[in-house]
Order: structure tokens, then C-alpha cells, then sequence
């Protein structure tokens, strides 16, 4: 479907801003994994939930069931949530990439491109207090640093995504603490800070003071927090 019947369809049948993007989503042909997917996984959740997650990409079984984290990973999700009197109904869920990699590999560099301004409008729609990133391809495109998982996880920066401040909040992703019991002892510590995060009120960044402004202006353009990696 295209974007004007994408339009069309919205407004006759009274589709959320997010539930008419999801649509136009999923008919996206913006990079190859268009032509071996079978379907677009876009997100699963509470549209208004404070807290959304971040994950790499669909596997097998989410490119199968159309949902995110709905294998092994998922399984521990779950348990992780349920750990801080959550389930997954309450939250966001989604990925970096919408389509799975063949195989299961990385996400290439060109695969996340195409697919960021999905992920950034979805949070621009969502607006999340706190998001949640599950390893390093979504921590290193949200904060649009290059640190990795291992040095930042479970330190929350203050970020703005999708025109909001939100709390961003690196954490190692399931599937990498499914069979490594230290992590995931370190997933779960940094789960419980969760809701202490989603009580903390973002401030907003301090204005900068008109003379400094000039100064900004004058200096080379700052890279944007939404740029892709690479
Ligand atoms: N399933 C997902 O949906 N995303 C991941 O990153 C891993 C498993």
C-alpha cells in the first residue's frame, strides 16, 4: 500500500497515528532484507507505555509470528519484566531493524540506515519516559556513540529521541545472557533500576545563553543524536 492509501485507510477506519504507520511499514522496500523476509516485524506493546525496548532484529520466529521477542530471548524478556511486576503488554517492544537478517547474522551498516527513521519515528509517536536498549546495535544507535554494551550498560543518559528527552538506558541483550549466567546476574541487577528510572523526572537540557548561541552557530554543525553509525 502506498502512502496515500495508507492515508485513506487511517482515517476511514479511525487508525492510530502509530497503527497507520505500522501499515505504511510494512510494505517498506528500503533495503534488501525486503526480499527475503516474510514479513515486517514492527513493534508489540502499549502504544502510551512509558517504557519501550530496543532490541537488534527479528530471528526465525519473529519474522514468522510478525512480533518481536518471541523466542528464547523473549522468554527471558519476560521473566526479566515480570522480575519488576511488569509483562510485556505494558511496555513497547521492537528493533533496530524491522526485517531479519538472513541467517540471523548483524545487522549491516546500510541495513540500519535504511531502516532508523522507522525506529525514530515509532519513539517520536510512542514518546517513552525511559527506553531501554538490548545490546550494542541499539545502544549505539540511540545514543549515537560508539561505546559498547559491556562499558555502558545499566548507566542511563538523558538523550533526546524523537523530539522528546528521554532517559536512555543500555542494557546486554537476553540472547547474549541466555547461557552466561554473570550477565545475565548483571541483566537482572540492571532491570531492577527500571522503575526508580521511570519515576526520575528528565530535565529539560539548560537553554544556552544567547552569546553562546552565536558562538554555536559560528562552529561546525554538531552531529545530530539521530544519525546512524556508521
Ligand atoms: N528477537 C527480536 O525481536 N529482537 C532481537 O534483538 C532478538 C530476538
Amino acid at each position: 500500500m502506498d502512502v496515500a492509501a495508507v492515508r485513506v485507510a487511517a482515517a476511514t477506519e479511525q487508525l492510530t497515528e502509530l497503527e497507520a504507520f505500522s501499515r505504511q511499514v510494512a510494505g517498506c522496500t528500503k533495503c534488501r532484507l525486503s526480499q527475503t523476509r516474510t514479513q515486517v516485524v514492527f513493534g508489540v506493546g502499549d502504544p502510551d507505555s512509558d517504557l519501550m525496548f530496543v532490541g537488534e532484529a527479528p530471528g526465525f520466529h519473529e519474522d514468522k509470528q510478525g512480533y518481536p521477542f518471541v523466542g528464547q530471548a523473549g522468554k527471558l524478556l519476560d521473566k526479566l519484566l515480570m522480575g519488576i511486576g511488569l509483562d510485556r503488554s505494558r511496555v513497547y517492544i521492537a528493533n533496530v531493524l524491522k526485517c531479519r537478517p538472513p541467517g540471523n547474522r548483524d545487522p549491516a551498516p546500510d541495513e540500519i540506515e535504511a531502516c532508523e527513521s522507522h525506529l525514530f519515528r515509532q519513539i517520536e509517536l510512542i514518546r517513552p519516559r525511559v527506553v531501554g536498549t538490548l545490546g550494542n546495535f541499539a545502544t549505539k544507535l540511540l545514543s549515537g556513540k560508539p561505546a559498547g554494551i559491556t562499558r555502558v550498560h545499566g548507566v542511563e543518559q538523558e538523550v533526546t529521541l524523537g523530539g522528546s528527552r528521554v532517559l536512555l538506558y543500555p542494557l546486554y541483550h537476553p540472547a547474549a545472557a541466555l547461557y552466561t549466567p554473570a550477565m545475565l546476574k548483571v541483566l537482572e541487577e540492571d532491570f531492577a533500576r527500571l522503575p526508580e528510572l521511570l519515576g526520575r523526572a528528565i530535565p529539560e537540557p539548560e537553554p544556552i545563553a544567547a552569546p553562546q548561541l552565536e558562538a554555536v552557530a559560528a562552529a561546525e554543525p554538531e552531529p545530530a543524536v539521530q544519525l546512524g553509525l556508521f
